[in-house]
């Protein structure tokens, strides 16, 4: 078996688009979409992602206002900032970037987000909601991964998914979404037993762990025919690649997320999305496509 190889990157570009079309309807209604951005620090890392989220807006038109402090800035700093941002009214979705460095408490940082301006969907109001099924932000990698699917009709209703990975970033999220389309859903982690029983078991893996080369996504831990989703990025020899044996694995599968150009491109067109979503809540634009 050759693996269908689920394109992120044709797909996102194809939701672009829409969203192209949304954003022009907008202005026209003299509104004006705006995320604004904030670093904490000089993470090289987190300045390639946020890099690449500021140009997937400027070529949608949506505007962006950076915010950079310093890596020593204070709790009572940050919050101040967010704490603006929340109340501007020109501001539509709020962007904290992660990670925060270490003296600073992500989770209680993230709270103080309105969850009306919580584009990435990490509040605990947003996550709860999710919980409840009445997502309104979803968090953008969960979101991305679940249109994908969609997109290549990957039967879930019934199926086994499993995914390995428990981060509010990706895995307790993606739970509900899971949850929501019927599959039977298995959560693994570090300290789960027999990781490679339970994934041989899977219709549908979700991988996100992230720690190449202790953990290796391979060909013996899969079914013919599984559906793998790989969310991870690992740095090899200055090379970006998944958790998954990419060649191996692909010869069992029957579809397969790229890595580049699978779950990245759809993570940031997903927080364009959600960002719309704020803009026409916030302007009460009822019949905004986004909405639907
Ligand atoms: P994280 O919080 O470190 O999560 C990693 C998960 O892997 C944890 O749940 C951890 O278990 C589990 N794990 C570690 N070693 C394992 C092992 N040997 N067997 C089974 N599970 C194991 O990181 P994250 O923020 O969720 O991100 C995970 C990966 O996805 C990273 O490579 C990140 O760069 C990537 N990512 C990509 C995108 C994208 O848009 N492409 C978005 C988000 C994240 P414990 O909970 O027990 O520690």
């Amino acid at each position: 078996m050759t693996a269908t190889i689920m394109d992120g990157r044709a797909l996102a570009a194809d939701i672009k688009l829409q969203l192209v079309e949304e954003i022009s309807m907008m202005k026209s209604l003299n509104v004006e979409p705006t995320l604004a951005t904030v670093l904490v620090g000089d993470d090289a890392p987190s300045k390639v992602y946020l890099g690449s989220k500021h140009r997937a807006a400027q070529e949608i038109g949506i505007k962006t206002d950076t915010f950079h402090l310093p890596g020593t800035a204070s709790e009572e700093d940050l919050s101040l900032l967010i704490k603006r941002l929340n109340s501007d009214k020109g501001v539509n979705g709020i962007l904290l970037q992660l990670p925060l460095p270490q003296h600073l408490d992500a989770e209680k940082m993230i709270e103080i987000i309105s969850p009306d301006k919580d584009v990435d969907g990490l509040t605990a109001v947003n996550m709860g909601k999710l919980f409840y099924n009445r997502g309104v932000f979803v968090p953008c990698t969960p979101k991305g991964i679940m249109a994908m699917l969609k997109h290549y009709k990957v039967q879930l209703a019934g199926a086994k998914s499993v995914i390995i990975n428990r981060s509010a970033l990706v895995g307790r999220p993606l739970i509900h979404l899971l949850l929501a389309e019927d599959s039977t859903v298995t959560v693994t982690h570090s300290k789960s037993k027999d990781l490679l029983a339970i994934v041989r078991q899977a219709d549908v893996v979700v991988t996100a762990v992230g720690r190449r080369p202790r953990f290796v996504l391979g060909r013996e831990m899969v079914k013919d025919g599984v559906v793998v989703i790989d969310v991870a990025t690992n740095r090899v020899e200055g090379r970006l690649c998944g958790d998954a044996d990419f060649a191996e694995v692909s010869k069992k599968a029957s579809m397969i997320t790229p890595v580049p150009g699978g779950v990245g491109p759809m993570t940031v067109i997903m927080l364009m999305t959600n960002t719309l979503i704020a803009a026409a809540i916030q302007n009460d634009l009822k019949g905004s496509t986004v909405l639907t």
